[in-house]
């Protein structure tokens, strides 16, 4: 029976762990879980799940908690370290997830991560430190999961670069002027996936795919040079890997997340699964086109900060998630998003050794410029 930690069960990847717990009772149980401030649902899965320790973000929220005998910790972090449990699911929003990340490490739990911007913003820090606590990090990112597959779970040699695929998200092939206008509302329409607020906007703006480049550099240890990128509206292909001899090897699946967040929970074993299977004849056809760096400016940002290194990456993350926020609210438009970011990289010196401190009051620092930009 694995023990599994969920840091934000009730946003989409949470619940998507808990639908596997549940229909894997015997391989899986819950040991403790959190969340931000969806006490409602919440309740309902410490009523289901019956976790030994919770912890709820908003103090609000916190005091409507139905324990049903679970424990009340007082932070994240002492809920990814507590003795019990082998794997944490980081599935929070943000750099949020960074610290309860760290914590988890430290404590020697192996981690499946989904929480793509703790990478992205201290990436250099946690890997190292899981390097020395033993720990693995499983992706849960489908595209990062895809490569993970595909490269014999990050043990193949001989790999001369990624290929990233990305759906292009609400806007793809869109015109600039089309875009000036656009509201939060129609950046949410995603056409293959079912993701929260903030992944889903990334996703319109390709910043989401931005971050999963840096991701993917510090997961498979791949200088940004070498991941490309490649429109795939269809989200079958959810990423490639090209070997020295140009053979290219892909993941192919219908796009569900329950595929990778299961992966991570049951390596090294594919187990038989309740998901469908690929029927290639009914998809028909699936399609590629280079990215349009010009109509969608963070692709190209997020590339540079990742090329940099240093705090760039954690510079950009913050400014992002303030904007990202500020558009979700209609308080900016969609190009005000790569402005801000931009205003804040120009705050930016090239470092070549970054620290947790470091990392902290960057993103701080960039939150602050962020907000002072609108
Ligand atoms: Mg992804």
């Amino acid at each position: 029976m694995k023990e599994i930690i969920i840091l934000g069960s009730t946003g989409s990847i949470g619940r998507q762990t808990l639908d596997i717990v549940r229909d894997y009772p015997n391989m899986f149980c819950v040991v403790g879980m959190s969340c931000n401030c969806n006490i409602e649902l919440f309740n309902k899965q410490i009523a289901e799940f019956k976790p030994k320790y919770v912890y709820v973000n908003d103090k609000f929220a916190r005091e409507k908690c139905e324990l049903c005998g679970a424990v009340m910790l007082t932070s994240s972090e002492e809920l990814a370290s507590i003795e019990e449990g082998q794997i944490v699911v980081t599935a929070m929003v943000g750099i949020s997830g960074l610290m309860p990340t760290i914590a988890a490490i430290k404590a020697g739990k192996d981690i499946a991560l989904s929480n793509k911007e703790t990478l992205v913003a201290g990436g250099d820090i946690v890997m190292a430190l899981a390097k020395e606590k033993n720990v693995n990090i499983f992706p849960v990112d489908s595209e990062h999961s895809a490569i993970w597959q595909c490269s014999g779970y990050g043990k193949a040699k001989d790999i001369k670069g990624l290929i990233l695929t990305a759906s292009g998200g609400a806007f793809r092939g869109k015109s600039k002027e089309e875009l000036c206008s656009v509201k939060a509302v129609d950046a949410l329409k995603h056409p293959t996936w079912n993701m929260g607020a903030k992944v889903t906007v990334d996703s319109a703006t390709l910043m989401n795919k931005g971050l999963e480049i840096i991701e993917a550099k510090h997961l498979f240890d791949m200088p940004v040079d070498k991941i490309q990128v490649v429109i795939h509206k269809q989200s079958i292909i959810h990423s490639l890997v090209t070997y020295n001899d140009n053979s290219v090897i892909a993941q192919l699946s219908y796009p569900d997340m329950r595929l990778p967040i299961q992966l991570a929970l049951t390596y090294p074993s594919k187990i038989d699964t309740k998901l469908q299977e690929l029927n290639l004849a009914e998809v028909a056809t699936l399609t590629f086109e280079k990215p349009d760096m010009d109509t969608f400016p963070c692709l190209a940002i997020a590339k540079q900060c990742g090329a940099l290194g240093g705090y760039y990456p954690t510079l950009m993350n913050g400014a992002n998630e303030v904007a990202v926020q500020a558009f979700l609210q209609d308080k900016i438009g969609f190009y005000d998003i790569p402005r801000i970011i931009e205003k804040v990289l120009e705050k930016g010196e090239k470092t070549d050794k970054i620290t947790l401190e470091g990392v902290l009051q960057a993103d701080k620092y960039a939150r602050q410029i962020a907000k002072e930009l609108f």
